[in-house]
């Protein structure tokens, strides 16, 4: 696992690793910074317990009553086995629990509200979505420590997405589904686990996350539609073009009508049609051409046919140009294009 470290003068901060804990270096403001030491977690020496595993993801254990989803860390050594309203809509308890278990040790169990999904790490730290029973869109991400002491308890005012760690168990992940509370609504938060705190709190990433890997100064995001997404520990977007053009691709090749409508939109916002080199031109006609063959409504139809024929004017092409206009006129008989129409039809040698 990596640490935390924060230089005390410039406040710069970065990940180093755990075994360097206790040393000190030179940050790039010439201070010497010490590696925080952590303290040591002392697991409580529990009691055996008869432990039925049902599926791979769910337990029961007959001696304490318990029957619920659980998940275990990569080596197999912890379990995280969690009771929310579902689990206990059957019983007579009021609040959910989750308990951590060392093979078959049952280490604690805690009372939570309504946990409704939760990891645990190799070194048994533990990040726990707990769900409100409030009227409003809320929930509860915790991170507690192997021994279930509370590190963090973060509520936002939004449902919670999904939480999970990194792939090095550095720091856990957060994202939350869209609410009125702005602040909290689609949101990512990042935390680090050694000290346990809120590093920041931004944008969430288009898609599902499938990766999390930390760096020395960096926090690497992957989602299922194969973006990246490379922020600093402050949350900013160190990647922004890249992902830009990512998203833009992924919305050409998986979006409606509308989406390739949105990309031409926002291309031509940052520049004219006319300020555009060829290749860009082309390919703006080309998405034109691909929303135009799609499921849009008539009115945004003509507005594409009266674009398309008005660059293919611009290129003097002015056979392609009467064309777009006479399906302008199809779709609705006063597009305005029919002085337009008039004209090219003079000008262009009339075949037959
Ligand atoms: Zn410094």
């Amino acid at each position: 696992m990596l640490i935390l470290t924060e230089c005390p003068e410039c406040a710069t901060r970065g990940f180093v690793d755990q075994r360097f804990a206790g040393q000190s270096g030179r940050c790039k403001c010439a201070t010497e910074v010490t590696v925080p030491m952590q303290p040591t977690v002392h697991l409580p020496a529990g009691r055996a317990v008869p432990v039925v595993q049902v599926s791979e993801s769910f337990m029961e254990i007959p001696t304490i009553g318990f029957k619920g989803p659980f998940r275990s860390s990569d080596s197999g050594q912890f379990r995280l086995g969690w009771e929310g309203s579902f689990e206990i809509a059957l019983t007579a308890r009021k609040k959910g629990r989750i308990i951590l278990l060392s093979g078959d040790t049952l280490l604690w169990q805690k009372s939570l509200q309504d946990p409704v999904f939760g990891v645990t790490t190799d070194a048994g730290y533990i990040a726990v979505h707990d769900g409100t029973f409030s009227e409003t869109p809320s929930g509860v991400l915790y991170i507690l420590s192997p021994n279930g002491e509370e590190l963090v308890k973060h509520r936002f005012r939004a449902n919670i997405d999904s939480c999970g760690f990194s792939d090095d168990d550095s720091v856990v992940c957060c994202t939350t589904l869209a609410s009125e509370r702005v602040a909290d609504s689609c949101k990512m938060t990042v935390f680090s686990v050694l000290p346990a705190r809120m590093l920041f709190k931004r944008e969430r990433p288009v898609g599902n996350i499938t990766r999390l890997a930390v760096g020395q100064q960096t926090i690497q995001v992957t989602t299922d539609g194969g973006i990246e997404y490379r922020c600093s520990l402050d949350g900013t977007l160190l990647n922004e073009q890249a992902v830009k053009t990512k998203l833009e691709v992924l919305r050409i090749k998986n979006g409606n009508g509308y989406d390739l409508l949105g990309v031409v939109q926002s291309r031509l916002s940052e520049r004219t049609f006319d300020q555009m080199s060829p290749p860009q031109r082309y390919e703006i006609v080309r998405i034109f051409q691909k929303a135009q063959a799609s499921d849009i409504s008539d009115y945004c139809k003509l507005q594409v046919c009266r674009m398309l024929g008005e660059y293919a004017l611009s290129y003097n092409e002015k056979g392609k140009a009467l064309i777009y206009f006479q399906q302008a006129i199809e779709l609705n008989p006063k597009a305005g294009v029919k002085r337009k129409i008039k004209q090219l039809q003079e000008e262009l040698p009339t075949s037959g």
